[in-house]
């Protein structure tokens, strides 16, 4: 029987499989920059970003992966601080990892990649809804903690103050027994900066 850790692309030629599969905590995320590195995902073949994504953090902390040589890093521009991991052939995104994350955690966003286990834990909190591109947000929760940014101090404490989550973003207590994320960013080589205009939907490179 399979263990219940892997994390692969749609096509199966990259997998990650994980020390520790236990979902830490996860967000719904509105912002324009997941939304766009998924809209640049598929252009080249990915499937279609939701306006608000659901963001699950698991440890960095991986056992082994394969198809390194198909994986991919990027960065939406110059001065970005999270990094993405595709698969070349299917573009699906199966890594994010953010300066914020302290190489602790990453996310994935599990509607744009597989798994073999479950990764459905209650958000705690909807995340930068000052992009939502709709009018309205229907949220399934309406007692769950909003944030329409992240801007300032006060926001920033409000969201810290939501246990667990300060604890996964500074750096790990216990380290990773296996591979972190950032040590296969590194493998990977190169990251690609990508150079997307903040907030463009991508519309004109359809027909290029
Ligand atoms: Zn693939
Ligand atoms: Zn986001």
């Amino acid at each position: 029987m399979d263990k219940k850790n892997k994390i692969s692309c749609s096509c199966g030629s990259c997998q990650l499989f994980l020390n520790d599969p236990l979902p830490k905590y996860s967000v719904m995320c509105a912002c324009e920059d997941c939304r766009q590195a998924l809209r640049w995902a598929e252009i080249n073949g990915g499937k279609k970003p939701k306006d608000i994504l659901y963001s699950v953090y698991l440890r960095s902390d991986i056992q082994s992966y394969n198809g390194i040589e198909n994986m991919i890093a990027t960065q939406l521009r110059g001065d970005a601080s999270s990094t993405r991991i595709y698969c070349k052939n299917c573009f699906s995104c199966f890594a994010v990892d953010h300066v914020n994350y302290q190489n602790n955690v990453f996310m994935i966003q599990p509607d744009y990649c597989k798994q073999n286990f479950n990764l459905q834990i209650p958000p705690l909190a909807v995340l930068n809804l000052q992009d939502y591109p709709g009018e309205f947000a229907e949220l399934e929760s309406d007692t769950i903690p909003v944030f329409h940014s992240r801007k300032y101090p006060q926001e920033r404490k409000r969201f810290l103050s939501i246990e667990p989550i300060s604890e996964y973003l500074t750096p790990p207590k216990i380290p990773a027994k296996g591979t972190t994320i950032r040590e296969i960013i590194s493998k990977i080589g190169k990251i690609r900066v990508l150079d997307l205009i903040r907030g463009d939907n991508l519309e004109e490179l359809e027909n290029e």
